[in-house]
């Protein structure tokens, strides 16, 4: 019989449970026992949510305190040395600790999860690197599962994922290598968590979506020949892309199940059934899990057209074989609209999080088993909402439409080359050799939250918090202009955040209240929906670039968030290409960034930290995407004269392979995310010639130390070594807005008195 299934369930709670235990054990105010507590608890509900919605498949060891790569470090007992020395404590603090650092051992290196705003916790390698089993976490959850009355389906990060997302701290160690030390670890908890009972078990290897290489494909074979001899079935989870070319490596792994993603690939689907359903090319029993329910976007499913899918696959391979399943686990999504009180019901109609999308997946079990009219409730519902949401006078505004229809080329460019905007620039507004600015956010300190907060509650009327707005921003200048900087900033303190202050503002778009998905830890965030064609009612950030710089001569950096970066951090519609989307948003960052030039600003600078995150996953679709995206920045940024200054800023560590790209913004200026990598990162801009000018950040906001007026010299005469000095600016690495007032003001009166010195 057809089975329903799900990948992962989100850890974090429908009301943030997660993050409120998990702060609260870090200050000290909860201990260990109430923590694990809340996690059991969280885990108790979430199996019973997923059994109340009708899914069969459930299951286990997707719960973590922080991330499921670091639970994968542990449970192998890949622990740099650093935290080993003495850290007594609990096993919980060791784990916190490898996440967060000490004040001895810095924290291990995040990033982004495959395409997705998840950061997981880069594993490290040493030469010597040894793994043993120690951590059960995986099979006491199974356990505690069963004790419960759920026999669930416990998920493993697979073993060549695992090695190829580590990194090696050893020069010239490849990582794969370690593949015959780590593989036994993983044979014994799969023999444990068998012995405790787990029929099944899901192993990930997401990398199948990338391009491999054969280092790559060899281990995944040899990994699997010794994972299949285990008792347990495995259902290898390959998820955020169509298999493509590792089809036949996928196959040639022989376990016992497979699943695709057929949101991100469902042209993926008549060539995995035409293999499965030859016995010469596959077992002849393998079980395909169909992942046709979205599990990165926040739409209802068109059910008829993913029952469609499954009877294809059910016709080809019979419905013993087939398990209905989202593409992904939904840990990117939040966990249930039902909570969502701000929306409208139209809206909520359109939409399916974490509960309902398992609902869905339940639904088409139900339609297999009994027909369609079995479900004819959640049929009707996601036929009324695909018909809806197709006519809706709300998404559809033929201005729009016609608008980005008709973007020419030469909406793209500059009126003159860089070189001459530079002259007219420099006219305009006078700077000194080596000029220092900052990203554009100042401290968001107690004060700035709370009165947003008293503002939304509408305990504070409008009036005030404006007046109160620009105090903070007349304050902030005037910080500003006593520590020397040339171009100012306003703080952004009106700002929640980068993308939902102009989602909030953007027709088109929706905000949820409680809309949260995991970012990293315990830090979430609530992406904006992008439901319909996006336009711009008014302006968005004009009142207070203009306002701030009415209070000072010196120039006054206007601060936008750019195109891709909007695109990238929401929920987007799923019912057009996204970059037609893209295309929508910037146009209407055009139109805000032509107003802050009519209001006499100078320098405008639109942010795109999530560039290069955007990058499709395989190298093949990089460049058409690259292409695209690049001209929607240059549609936002390229309406303006000569004389007035588009700054650009990204901060993440890897541009090499985007610099291409990078140069091709034809920003003015631009500021990266440097000092982490010890300027290593300005070796791509030098190889690369970069053309225009560039400020390489100096100092690493996300730590609290502030560094000397030397250390950040001898940066900047590193910098001032492979770039002519006459394109060099000087600023931190990335906004201000997590830090507090004492440690800024120190670093950015450091960083000044280092430009004086070099000018001098
Ligand atoms: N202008 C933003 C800030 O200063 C940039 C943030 C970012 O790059 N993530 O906060
Ligand atoms: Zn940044």
């Amino acid at each position: 019989m057809i089975r329903s299934a799900n990948l992962g369930f989100p850890r974090i709670g429908a009301r943030r449970e997660l993050k409120r235990a998990v702060e609260a054990y870090w200050t000290g105010d909860i201990d260990v026992a109430s923590l694990t507590a809340t996690g059991a608890e969280l885990r108790a509900r979430h199996w019973k949510l997923q059994r109340d919605a009708g899914i069969e498949v459930i299951p286990s060891n997707d719960f973590s305190f922080y991330d499921q790569v670091l639970d994968m470090s542990v449970t192998i007992g890949c622990i740099p040395p650093r935290f080993r020395v003495g850290a007594a404590g609990a096993d919980l603090d060791v784990y916190f600790a490898m996440a967060r650092g000490t004040d001895d051992a810095p924290a291990m290196e995040m990033t982004k999860w495959f395409d997705t705003n998840y950061h997981y916790i880069v594993p490290e390698f040493l030469r010597e690197q040894e793994f043993t089993l120690q951590s059960t976490k995986a099979v006491d959850e199974f356990l505690e599962a069963k004790s419960l009355g759920f026999v669930t389906r416990p998920v493993l990060l697979g073993p060549v994922t695992y090695l190829s997302l580590g990194k090696s701290k050893d020069a010239g160690l490849d990582s794969l290598s370690l593949l015959d030390r780590l593989l036994p670890v993983y044979k014994s908890l799969i023999d444990k968590l068998h012995a405790a009972g787990a029929r099944w078990i899901q192993i990930d290897e997401p990398i199948l979506a990338l391009d491999l290489n054969d280092r790559q494909c060899d281990a995944l074979r040899s990994a699997y020949r010794l994972l299949n001899a285990s008792g347990a079935d495995i259902m290898l989870a390959t998820y955020f892309e169509s298999l493509r070319d590792n089809l036949g490596v996928a196959v040639s792994l022989q376990t016992r199940g497979l699943h695709i993603d057929l949101v991100r690939g469902r042209e993926q689907l008549d060539r995995t059934l035409a293999v499965l359903a030859d016995s010469a090319t596959s077992g002849q029993d393998t079980v395909l899990s169909l992942g046709v329910v979205d599990g990165r976007n926040i739409w209802r499913s068109d059910l008829d057209n993913c029952l469609t899918v499954v009877e294809k696959a059910a016709r080809a391979l019979g419905t013993d074989r087939i398990e209905i399943a989202p593409s992904c686990s939904l840990i990117h999504v939040p966990v249930d609209l039902q909570v969502e009180q701000t929306l409208d019901a139209e809206l909520k109609s359109w939409m399916a999080f974490g509960k309902q999308k398992l609902e869905e997946i339940a639904a088409l079990s139900r339609a297999m088993q009994d027909g369609r009219d079995a479900a004819a409730d959640a049929f009707a519902a996601s036929s009324e909402a695909a018909r809806s949401r197709h006519a809706s006078p709300r998404i559809h505004n033929d201005g729009v439409k016609t608008r980005v229809a008709g973007i020419k080329q030469a909406d793209l460019l500059r009126r003159s080359d860089f070189q001459t905007r530079r002259v007219a620039q420099h006219r305009r507004m006078t700077l000194p050799e080596f000029p220092t600015t900052t990203i554009g956010s100042f401290p968001q300190t107690e004060k700035v939250r709370k009165a947003r907060a008293a503002f939304r509650r509408g305990d504070m009327d409008r009036g005030d918090y404006e007046a109160f707005l620009e105090d903070e921003i007349k304050a902030a200048v005037e910080k500003q202009e006593a520590l020397g900087l040339d171009v100012l900033v306003h703080g952004e303190f009106e700002r929640n955040d980068m993308v939902e202050y102009f989602g909030e503002q953007l027709d088109g778009f929706a905000i949820t209240k409680h809309g949260w998905v995991q970012s990293y830890g315990s830090r979430y965030v609530k992406p904006p929906v992008v439901f319909g064609d996006v336009s711009r009612p008014g302006p968005m950030t004009v009142k207070w670039s203009a306002y701030a710089q009415s209070v000072t001569d010196r120039p006054m950096k206007g601060m936008l968030t750019g195109p891709v970066t909007i695109l990238q951090w929401s929920f987007v519609r799923n019912d057009q290409p996204r970059m037609e989307t893209c295309r929508q948003i910037a146009l209407a960052i055009r139109d805000e960034v032509l107003d802050l030039e009519k209001a006499d600003i100078r320098a405008i600078q639109i942010d795109e930290p999530a560039l290069r995150e955007g990058l499709p996953l395989r190298m093949n679709d990089r460049n058409p995407w690259l292409r695209q995206a690049v001209d929607c920045f240059r549609l936002a940024a390229a309406g303006v004269c000569d004389d007035t200054q588009i700054h650009s800023h990204m901060c993440y560590s890897e541009f090499n392979d985007i610099m291409a790209s990078i140069v091709a913004l034809d920003a003015d200026v631009i500021s990266i995310e440097n000092s982490r990598s010890d300027m290593e990162l300005l070796s791509a801009f030098v190889d690369f010639r970069y053309p225009n000018e560039i400020g390489p950040g100096l100092w690493d906001i996300h730590s609290p130390r502030v560094p000397s007026v030397d250390e950040m010299k001898k940066l900047l005469c590193e910098a001032a070594s492979v770039i002519s000095r006459d394109k060099l600016w000087v600023n931190p690495d990335c906004g201000l807005k997590t830090r507090g007032w004492p440690e800024v003001e120190r670093s950015i009166s450091n960083m000044v008195a280092a430009a004086v010195s070099l000018r001098a």
